[in-house]
């Protein structure tokens, strides 16, 4: 399968090749490193993408949920457009700045003030350090399977609990890994030194981890207790923030105390933001004497608070996230009924419109199937993530998700019967 496939992409081999001479890997996103090396895409239009080899792909992927407007939005491209002509940047505020974080923190209960940030990782580094400094304690809890960031991820752990992470580059933060889903094991970790416990970090769905809902149970588990031990509650809703207006915490009526988005939010720019409390977010505010400081050049970038805004007003409404969610639940749905259901060597996981197509294989055999389906999807027109995530865009149809389901079962029927 490899070799069909560097016969149908000898231009991506060499731009792969071209580009491993200057960023190890080849490449500076690892996810999207691929073996034996990714495709290259050249341009995108409505809910595909083409590759400079010319093949063209239907875009079930979405850039891992961030890529929710499809390729080629025309309210997003006006206001960009537009903005761009008033000038890139200005080394000071505009109106658009408090524009953006009214819209947030009315979408967000949970947010009474929010700032901004580059990206979701850097707003979960800078929620869980507000939190400490809050809280004036060390540890940090995070889930295993949870992501959080190219900083903070978990998701390579399947470990219950513990504190070495292969495959992470992480922060020096002190650590307890607890089990997700699991309320009572996580009190169990974490009684002993709770005291010292300044912050929980959560996905309500672990998303890179699997597409694993969070138990409502759980999660409101986590907010009894943490109101209990006087620790922080942050909900990174970078990923489950397209589920709802006000994310899945809006779904669930859970309000943490912290909550940290990026991605989408703006507006096909770099973006994340973190918002919480009054009284912890407000160590930020420079007319406190003991106020804190946090800076950086693109935080307020006129570019993003306009993309951002605009997109909030005019692309991601009630309706319209409802509509490209209930599709995701449709496209799960038959996806599962078309596998098999429960027990198949393939299941779809998720909520909404963020899915995973887990491998239920022997576990020797698992990495292989998806490489073999990502390969199978490609061969049919279909772009997904080699590890099986999956996420809709505003672009994609009821027919392309039929047409998807088609290709899905005739990818992993081949690989089934390839490894059986
Ligand atoms: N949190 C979650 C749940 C994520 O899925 C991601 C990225 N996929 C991040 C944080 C990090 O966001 P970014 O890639 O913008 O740093």
């Amino acid at each position: 399968a490899r070799e069909s496939y560097a016969k149908r992409n000898p231009n991506s081999l060499a731009a792969f090749n071209k580009a491993t001479v200057f960023l190890p890997g080849g490449g500076t996103r690892t996810t999207l490193i691929t073996l034996p090396f990714p495709l290259f895409i050249e341009s995108g239009s409505g809910a595909t993408v083409t590759d400079v080899d010319g093949h063209t792909y239907k875009d079930f992927l979405s850039d891992f949920t961030s890529g929710i407007y499809g390729k080629s939005n025309e309210v997003l491209k006006n206001a960009i457009t537009t903005a761009i002509s008033s000038g890139l940047q200005f080394g000071a505020h505009t109106t658009n700045e408090a524009r953006l974080a009214d819209h947030l923190t009315s979408r967000f209960p949970s947010m009474d003030l929010v700032r901004f940030a580059n990206s979701g990782t850097e707003a979960n580094l800078l929620a869980i350090t507000t939190s400490l400094k809050h809280t004036k304690r060390k540890k940090v809890v995070v889930f295993s399977g949870g992501y959080h960031g190219s900083l903070l991820a978990h998701f390579h752990s399947g470990e219950p609990a513990g504190n070495d992470v292969p495959g992470a580059l992480r922060v020096p933060f002190d650590f307890i890994i607890a089990p997700y889903n699991d309320i009572e094991g996580t009190k169990a970790l974490i009684n002993p030194v709770a005291k010292d416990v300044g912050v929980i970090i959560v996905e309500p769905m672990l998303g890179a981890g699997g597409c694993i809902p969070g138990d409502p149970e759980f999660l409101q588990g986590l907010r009894d207790y943490t109101k209990e031990i006087g620790a922080v509650l942050i909900f990174d809703e970078v990923q489950t923030s397209r589920l709802a207006p006000g994310g899945r915490q809006s779904l669930l009526g859970i309000t943490p105390d912290m909550t940290t988005v990026g991605k989408f939010f703006g507006g096909g720019f770099a973006f994340g933001a973190f918002g919480g409390k009054k009284e912890i977010m407000s160590i930020f505010d420079v007319r406190r004497p003991d106020h804190v400081n946090h800076g950086g050049t693109f935080n307020n970038s006129p570019l993003t608070m306009v993309a951002g805004s605009t997109a909030i007003e005019q692309i991601l409404t009630a309706e319209r996230l409802a509509d490209l969610n209930d599709r995701g639940d449709r496209l799960r749905e038959k996806l599962n009924s078309a596998l098999g259901g429960a027990g198949a060597p393939f299941v779809v996981t998720g909520l909404g419109s963020i899915n995973q197509i887990n491998c239920h294989l022997p576990k020797e055999d698992q990495l292989t199937a998806l490489e073999l389906v990502y390969f199978g999807l490609l061969e049919r027109g279909f772009w997904i993530a080699q590890r099986g995530t999956l996420a809709l865009n505003f672009e994609i149809t009821d027919k392309d998700v039929d047409e998807f389901v088609e290709a899905v079962v005739e990818s992993t029927a081949a690989v089934v019967k390839a490894t059986s």
